[in-house]
């Protein structure tokens, strides 16, 4: 937004302008800040730091807490965020598992809860399903329902960012133009945003305090990437960006798409299952068109390539490879030196990311780029993409220009 812009947008919600600066400021001092320290960070004079304060503590949004001596005078009381202040609800929708969770204003998870996807899923269902669980949850947490900003959806791509509509995502079948934003905001009766799964995921880690640029690597039942350049979630045009499924990465194993050896394709959970098969890494008695059992299939697979079986080893360590030269060239196409990786396979997949072939990764990198290249595990797990949904619904609360509407 430029200055023009944002100064338009603000006219007339001065007041709510300058109460989100604050609000921010306030959240980024982990150990409380001052009405003084504030007018230093945000520029406002103190009389309007005073009166926004006041106007925030009455609204429960922040609470007064020690009092921090300084060498002479008074000494000064320091603000906090009130964690009951306000909360948040996140779900992500995965083809192999649906997650749900509860986030209060700090981002501390009070509810989470997880499940199967079905076989087939019916949106209806799901819509339905998930209102549910959102209830559950938040008579789990037993906090005040009034104090729910909304709910945030993290979903497969492609999506329709504008329209909160699930466009044709390749492995969810039967999910093509679902409306799915308004359909569960008309099931709770709160606000609701959809944003795609990696964006979510890389927003997460920018809320829990990722710092600088950084690609997120998601390895789930498709992979992508969230990327955050500028110190911003970036999203592209139509909020699809991180659609990296069709790269080519070995000459093998021929794609739906028309080309061989594209990174989504070879590394899917029911092509590892498949392969650790035909190699004869796994038994013969898994059915490729079960969710579950495919799942359940990749774990089998990781713990018999972990106790040395190597054909086990060899189908996961060509998916590594895939995944690592995939990541080293939008790296170098985007001059990022920072890689998160993480979804919902990724405490399965972990320990074949090895230190050996990070280390190849950071030499290739390093052959191309000024700076040298670092890895990361997520630091927020396997709810990575549900906790970064409930974090785009608190970008409602603490950004001047939150990228996705919340409808309802
Ligand atoms: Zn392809």
């Amino acid at each position: 937004m430029s200055a023009s812009t944002r100064k338009a947008a603000s006219q007339g919600r001065i007041g709510d302008y300058n109460q989100t600066v604050i609000l921010d400021a306030v959240r980024r001092s982990a150990d409380g800040v001052s009405r003084v320290e504030l007018a230093a960070a945000t520029g406002l004079s103190a009389q309007a730091v005073t009166n926004i304060v006041r106007q925030l503590i009455a609204a429960g949004l922040i609470t007064e807490g020690r009092r921090a001596p300084i060498a002479r005078g008074k000494p000064r009381t320091l603000l906090n965020l009130n964690p009951d202040g306000q909360y948040a609800i996140g779900v992500h929708l995965d083809p192999a598992v649906i997650t749900y969770v509860l986030l209060d204003l700090v981002g501390t998870t009070l509810a989470h809860a997880r499940f199967v996807t079905p076989a087939h899923p019916d949106p209806a269902e799901v819509t339905a399903d998930s209102a549910a669980q959102i209830e559950e949850l938040i008579k789990v947490a037993s906090i005040s329902r009034d104090r729910i900003v909304g709910v945030g959806i993290a979903a497969p791509g492609p999506i329709d960012v504008d329209r909160g509509v699930i466009v044709d995502p390749p492995n969810l079948e039967g999910w093509q133009n679902v409306p799915l934003r308004d359909a569960l905001r008309d099931a709770v009766g709160l606000p609701v945003l959809l944003d795609k799964d990696v964006t979510a995921a890389a927003a997460a880690e920018k809320w829990y305090g990722e710092s600088g640029d950084f690609l997120f690597f998601y390895l789930g039942t498709g992979v992508g990437v969230g990327l955050v350049i500028n110190n911003e979630v970036f999203r592209g045009t139509s909020h699809n960006s991180g659609q990296i499924g069709n790269i080519i990465v070995d000459n093998g194993i021929p794609c739906p798409c028309g080309y061989q050896g594209c990174l989504g394709e070879g590394s899917q959970p029911r092509m590892l299952v498949h392969l650790g098969i035909v190699n004869g890494a796994l038994d013969h008695d898994v059915d490729l068109d079960d969710r579950p059992q495919v799942e359940a299939g990749l774990v089998e697979l990781a713990e018999r390539a972990l106790s040395g079986n190597y054909p086990a080893s060899q189908v996961l360590d060509t998916m590594v490879r895939g995944v690592l030269k995939a990541s080293e060239d939008i790296a170098l196409l985007l001059d990022l030196d920072h890689i998160v990786f993480g979804g919902p396979h990724w405490t399965t997949l972990a320990p074949f990311f090895s230190s050996g072939r990070i280390a190849e990764l950071r030499r290739r990198h390093s052959l191309q780029s000024a700076r040298e290249l670092t890895t990361s595990g997520t630091r927020i797990g396997e709810d990575v993409g549900a906790v970064g949904a409930a974090s785009l619904v608190l970008d409602h609360t603490f950004s001047t220009n939150p990228a996705v509407l919340l409808a309802g």
